[in-house]
């Protein structure tokens, strides 16, 4: 069974992205929350969950967790502000096949999730 961590960005004191009386930290642990519960509900997967409470962990220890669980697939997410508007996927600079593959489903299949409920520019896969 494969492993997917899924990583609620911010937390704590660091709130992420704010506006329209929006946190980034709450959106994203919704969304991560949200993802959870669908993964158990239509695959067969083991998810963990590097906060699933209103805390703040250092980007190095949210590695560490993933490690510690053994992930397959670590997924962090993010709703950034500024610089216009849209969906984008970010992976590391010298990435495995598996990893951009990855990438090449889940950036498809969720711009077009989003964009059933709406216009949603391409930011593109990085
Ligand atoms: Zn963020």
């Amino acid at each position: 069974m494969k492993k997917v961590m899924l990583d609620a960005g911010h937390g704590g004191s660091d709130s992420g992205a704010v506006g329209n009386g929006l946190e980034e930290k709450d959106l994203t642990s919704r969304i991560a929350q949200y993802a959870k519960t669908y993964l158990l509900n239509y695959y067969e997967v083991q998810i963990g969950m590097t906060r699933e409470d209103d805390r703040f962990i250092k980007l190095q220890e949210r590695a560490n967790i993933a490690k510690r669980f053994n992930a397959d697939l670590f997924v962090s997410i993010h709703i950034n502000a500024g610089g216009g508007t849209g969906f984008e996927t970010f992976i590391y600079s010298q990435p495995s096949q598996a990893t951009i593959a990855f990438q090449n489903i889940l950036h498809s299949r969720i711009l077009q999730a989003m964009r059933a409920y709406g216009q949603t520019a391409d930011r593109g896969k990085k």
